[in-house]
């Protein structure tokens, strides 16, 4: 049983089913998407997830699983009018140098979210082995005799009806503000630990759409820091994109952005973003998100499980800033993880099978939050002393390598696929440094990253601070 109907709920119930199981996915909304992708973006209601509109982006490690595990989700996505790219091939030849036999890891194939969520769910609604509940709130656990030491076992939930539905395996998957320690708590377990972090960083994003169905050219790459603000252009589906400024929570003097003539003055004045504003916005104001948390659930508190019968994932169990995209490929590498404990471990002992999840999902898993979260830490930090006019030279030499990866990236074909697989996800940063000769290359083409020009105002000439007076 997963409780919430998400773009990983789905998914992962779809990988589940297509092991042998029988899944019942419970989820809170009523609505299943309508038909047609204007509709999906008009109509659809989807109160459950805030970011349904945000601007989303669907890196290569998620087009990789769908390519080898959930083809006819890639073929739903390319029906709905989904975006194909390639993050290298795409670049210029005088970049890239000339196309190599594995460069078609680098392809990506997006969406605007909420049509990539009805993608995956006409999928998921004639699935064999899985029932979708929609308006089917999951309001508490149900339990049974205890496997193990007095600890909860989980066999079922129950709904706010009353009626309760019994299951082998409760997974929740009810996204960031997931109520599990609320549920657990009833039922008598041992809080689980959360490592709970305002991630700092508020979006300021707007959908454009262009009427020859033209996207407009990346130049600087999707995700550009520059000094206080960073840029987000992300193409679509069906000739549309999204635009977003992203900022720190605490500079009050971005506030402005809300203004849509403000964010539109402050993106036209960056020149290698301002082109992405030619074309039709599709929503109507700047959209804006906030108190986005970076949080990590551990159920395994002192060594042993909190209960059994039931673990978190998905954004349920961790979530981190989603400027770099990586929400849906991490839960969904988490989805083949559970896949893979549940046909290794078997439920039949559902202490064993926490244990291995847990411990599964902190091997394979875990490194990638950690990584971003990481990340976040020094951008923010990063901001903070460019806002007080400082140098940011923190004592990591693992920041000063990430920074000289991403300027050496522009420089030397190597090092561009090397920093793009590791920003689609589909290696870690220490693995791709740790190949022949990589870190030296880095350090010597990158290693003076503090020198490059940024391209964008200064802090001071940006309209939104102008604004802000
Ligand atoms: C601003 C923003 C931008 C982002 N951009 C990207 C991006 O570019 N790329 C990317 O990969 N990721 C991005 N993410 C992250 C991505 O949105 C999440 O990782 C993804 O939605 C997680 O899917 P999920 O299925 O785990 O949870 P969700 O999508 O949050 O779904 C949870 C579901 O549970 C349901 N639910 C809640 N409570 C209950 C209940 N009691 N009973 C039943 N159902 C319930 C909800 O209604 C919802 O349908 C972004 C996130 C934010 C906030």
């Amino acid at each position: 049983m997963i409780a919430g109907a998400g773009v990983v709920g789905l998914g992962t119930a779809l990988l589940l089913c297509r092991d042998g199981h029988d899944v019942t996915v419970l989820e809170r909304d009523a609505e299943a998407p309508p038909a047609g992708t204007d509709a999906i973006w008009e109509s659809w209601q989807r109160k459950g997830v805030n970011q349904f509109r945000l601007p989303h982006f669907f890196l290569a490690r998620y087009r990789r699983l769908l390519s080898t595990e959930l083809p006819d989700v890639a073929e739903a996505l390319a029906a709905a009018g989904a975006i194909r790219l390639n993050t290298v091939l795409d670049a210029p030849e005088t970049v890239r140098g000339p196309a190599r036999d594995d460069d078609g890891a680098f392809e990506v194939i997006s969406a605007r979210r909420c049509v990539v969520e009805a993608a995956v769910a006409s999928v998921a609604e004639r699935s064999p082995r899985l029932e979708i509940r929609r308006g089917a709130p999951v309001a508490g656990l149900v339990t049974g005799p205890a496997a193990r030491d007095d600890v909860p076992h989980v066999v079922g939930v129950g709904l706010a009806t009353g009626e309760e539905i019994a299951a082998d395996l409760v997974v929740d998957m009810t996204g960031r503000r997931s109520p599990l320690p609320r549920w657990l708590e009833a039922i008598g377990a041992r809080a689980p630990r959360d490592e709970l972090d305002d991630c700092g960083f508020v979006y300021y994003g707007r959908h454009f759409r262009s009427a020859s169905g033209d996207i407009p050219p990346s130049i600087g790459g999707f995700l550009q820091h520059l000094g206080t603000i960073s840029s987000l252009t992300l193409p679509a589906d069906n000739g549309t994109w999204s635009v977003t400024l992203v900022t720190s929570a605490q500079d009050k003097a971005l506030r402005a952005l809300h203004n849509a003539e403000t964010w539109e003055k402050t993106m036209r004045s960056l020149p290698l973003v301002a082109h992405w504003l030619d074309g039709e916005p599709i929503d109507d104001r700047v959209m804006a998100i906030a108190g986005i948390e970076d949080r990590h659930r551990n159920l395994m508190v002192g060594g042993t499980p909190v209960a059994t019968g039931v673990v978190a994932a998905g954004d349920a169990w961790a979530c981190s800033n989603p400027s770099v995209g990586r929400g849906v490929s991490i839960g969904m590498l988490q989805a083949t993880v559970l896949r893979d404990t549940i046909s290794a471990t078997g439920l039949e002992d559902p202490w064993e099978f926490a244990c291995s999840f847990h411990d599964a999902t902190a091997d394979i898993v875990e490194p990638w939050y950690r990584d971003t979260l990481a990340a976040d830490r020094h951008r923010l930090a990063e901001i903070d002393a460019l806002i007080e006019g400082k140098e940011y030279r923190p004592a990591d030499p693992g920041w000063e390598v990430s920074q000289a990866l991403t300027a050496a990236a522009l420089k030397d074909p190597d090092c561009l696929r090397g920093f793009v697989t590791v920003a689609m996800v589909l290696s870690r940063e220490t693995d791709v440094l740790s190949g022949p000769g990589m870190l030296e290359k880095v350090t010597a083409l990158g290693g003076d990253w503090r020198d490059e020009p940024i391209p964008a105002p200064s802090r001071e000439e940006l309209p939104s601070t102008v604004a802000y007076g």
